[in-house]
């Protein structure tokens, strides 16, 4: 496993851990928090913004599960593969959405299915 994996797993460990704070907090408006965000300057931030807005919409628990599965393929050893093709998922795609499980590829042949 490239070592660069390693800086994913703790972004995802991140995200878990703030997951399960507004699962465990319900009706305290974590969608509204002054200021949060801000000290994340990295390049990250695209991805948690992006991780926010399908908590909002689909809820915490979901991503909760998306991020859960993915920290699974970690302890498995099977992190950055497709779990369709087997092939090794994209670099880039892995840094934007860290919990994605299918390569480019997949996720193109599943749209052109549905
Ligand atoms: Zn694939």
């Amino acid at each position: 496993m490239p070592r660069a994996y390693g800086e994913l797993k703790t972004k995802l460990v991140a995200e878990r851990a703030r997951l399960v704070e507004e699962i465990q907090q319900p009706g305290s408006g974590g969608e509204e928090r002054p200021g949060y965000g801000n000290h994340m300057a990295d390049d990250a931030t695209g991805v948690f913004e992006q991780m926010r807005n399908l908590s909002l919409r689909d809820g915490s628990e979901d991503s909760l599960r998306l991020v859960d599965s993915a920290l699974a393929r970690f302890e498995a050893g099977t992190y950055g593969t497709c779990e369709d093709c087997g092939q090794n998922i994209e670099w880039g795609r892995l840094k934007t959405l860290p919990y994605t499980s299918l390569c480019v590829e997949c996720v193109r042949r599943h749209e052109r299915v549905s």
